[in-house]
């Protein structure tokens, strides 16, 4: 296996499936499944979940709720998708530990790092829900934030797309998707891999980002293995 340690960041919205809101439960079996191939291998495995199927702050705006209480409602539903993959992992017999970046006891633990980490040193897949816990951050912030903290090799994008492309190839057909590409360049070029925070953090710790289709079969376990799939940022 390439990477010894890694974390996925899955988005809330890749849940939904052909739903226009909420949690698809054959998505849910289909990660859990190409999870279970990965980890089988022996490759620790951390996961961060987005709440964008749920609920986004910017959209607490929209419909006159305080931006900071939105954000608040949008960690939460973090935490409701986290507890959903949890127990899909667990019904195909993976050992799982949530941390939550928001204390609540009765349901996750809080994020600690020592702890997270020695979860993953003793093969337990570990799900970060909540966010880092703070309202104007993204989930994408929060998977390069624990990545570095819990010295993950790379973290790995699961999303919709199969790469980086030079735009976006719904609207422009020409557009072409790059196999590897620098830090510098999805700077220079203003290419849409993650928000600036969230990217600013991988480029200053040179942590390697991978954007790929997480819904086609097999691409996590490729990736994993060290498969050239979907597009490779790194310094
Ligand atoms: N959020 C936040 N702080 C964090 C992580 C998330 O305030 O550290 C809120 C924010 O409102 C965000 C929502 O939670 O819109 C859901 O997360 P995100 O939009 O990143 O989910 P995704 O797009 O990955 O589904």
């Amino acid at each position: 296996m390439k990477y010894k340690r890694l974390l996925l960041k899955l988005s809330g919205e890749s849940l939904m499936g052909e739903k226009q809101y909420g949690i698809d439960p054959a998505m849910l079996e289909q990660y859990a499944l190409e999870i279970k191939k990965v980890h089988e291998m022996g490759t620790q495995i951390a996961i961060v979940i987005g709440g964008g199927n749920i609920f986004r702050g910017v959209q607490a705006e929209k419909a006159g709720i305080d931006r900071v209480q939105g954000d608040y409602m949008g960690m939460l539903a973090t935490v409701i998708n986290a507890m959903a993959l949890q127990s899909a992992l667990e019904k195909n017999g993976m050992y799982t530990r949530l941390m939550s970046g928001i204390k609540m006891e009765q349901v996750c633990e809080p994020f600690i790092r020592r702890r997270a980490v020695r979860h993953l040193e003793k093969n337990r897949i570990v799900i970060f829900g909540a966010g880092i816990g703070n309202p104007y951050f993204t989930t994408d912030s929060t998977a390069s934030l624990r990545a570095i903290e819990v010295e993950a090799d790379v973290v790995l994008k699961g999303t919709r797309v199969d790469g980086v492309y030079t735009a976006d190839p719904e609207k422009d057909p020409t557009a072409t998707r790059y196999d590897k590409i620098s830090f510098q360049e999805v700077f220079e070029k203003n290419l849409n891999v993650m928000d600036m925070t969230a990217f600013t953090l991988c480029h200053e710790n040179n942590l390697p980002i991978i954007v790929f289709d997480m819904n086609k079969q097999g691409n996590l376990l490729k990736l994993a293995q060290g498969e050239d799939v979907g597009t490779l940022i790194t310094a």
